[in-house]
């Protein structure tokens, strides 16, 4: 890559980011297109969304992925929103057009569904157990009903926010408190794809968690069965307790690099108009986990 005057620019801003995993990812992608465009990380303090959009405008900078903790507050101020970040009420991709308006996406949930159908998964029909309720699991949930799934389970910690979530779409998703032995046992019996959109199972800098620990997943592994799809949003570590648990139960197991990966490729879609090669960006964030594993980061 050769960066010249003319390379747009692009990037992500968070706190911290220093981890973070999308300039390979990006970088790669932009590689792929063999557009002139250059992906960096940008450390953005809590409460300084409003300064971002005001610099992304003065600087040109072609497109920004957002995350935690600016998704809300992007949501706010950006000049058009698209209807699944308006449901959501979170923004994880900006977009600067030549008018110097940024529109706000939102393409975590789909990032989620099309890494799932390249690896020939369906949710059409299917029925959801989804663990979690916070900004992923929101993003997820209404992706799998756009998608048809056919009935959606959301069972957390905090029963509220399950019910806050199902809002999304009341007729056909029901909220479960993770305390409810019973209810989620009937859950996991009817259930075809387990999803977990919480954090458990995710390493915390500098502590590696027991893979065959059940306190490290957030299902109980005793209701695990054969023909479960079984899906951590969790990529790193890539193998999770949960995931480990799925595969000794016979289940299919998919990790969360790959919705990652794609829904990164769905920004680059947005601000290029044309679609990167997955396989090379997954190639990259595979090479730069192998290097630095203890240190990934959206
Ligand atoms: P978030 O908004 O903070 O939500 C966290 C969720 O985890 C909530 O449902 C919370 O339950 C639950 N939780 C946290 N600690 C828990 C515990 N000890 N026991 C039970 N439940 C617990 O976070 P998020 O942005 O949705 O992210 C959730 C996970 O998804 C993270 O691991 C993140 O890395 C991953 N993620 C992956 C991708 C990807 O591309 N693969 C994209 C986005 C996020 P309460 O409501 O009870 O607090």
């Amino acid at each position: 890559m050769r960066i010249t005057g003319r390379t747009a620019v692009a990037g992500v801003i968070g706190h911290p980011v220093e981890h973070s995993l999308s300039p390979v990812i990006h970088n790669a992608g932009f590689a792929s297109l063999g557009v002139d465009w250059v992906y960096i990380a940008l450390n953005l303090a809590p409460n300084r969304a409003q300064d971002a959009l005001t610099g992304m405008r003065a600087l040109g900078i072609r497109g920004l992925s957002v995350t935690m903790p600016h998704k809300t507050d992007m949501a706010r101020l950006v000049d058009e929103i698209s209807p699944e970040a308006q449901r959501l009420k979170s923004v994880n991709t900006l977009a600067l057009d030549e008018q110097e308006r940024i529109t706000g996406y939102s393409t975590d949930g789909d990032g989620l569904i099309s890494s799932l159908h390249a690896q020939g998964i369906s949710l059409e029909g299917r029925s959801v157990v989804m663990f979690g309720a916070g900004g992923a699991a929101r993003s997820v949930a209404d992706a799998l009903l756009r998608h048809g799934c056919s009935r959606l389970d959301i069972v957390n910690r905090t029963l509220e926010a399950a019910e806050i979530a199902c809002q999304l779409a009341p007729d056909t998703s029901s909220a479960l408190a993770a305390n409810d032995r019973a209810g989620v046992s009937a859950a996991m019996e009817r259930g075809d794809v387990i999803i977990n959109a919480t954090s458990v199972g995710m390493a915390t800098s500098g502590h590696a968690l027991a893979i065959n620990d059940p306190g490290s997943s957030p299902v109980d592994p005793t209701l695990l069965r054969a023909n479960h799809v079984v899906v951590d949003l969790v990529y790193h570590p890539r193998q999770t307790a949960l995931l480990h648990f799925a595969s000794q139960a016979g289940c299919v197991a998919v990790d969360g690099l790959g919705m990652l990966i794609h829904q990164a490729a769905l920004q680059q879609q947005i601000w290029t108009g044309k679609f990167p090669d997955v396989e090379a960006m997954t190639r990259a964030a595979n090479e730069a986990l192998d290097a630095a594993p203890s240190q990934a980061q959206q």
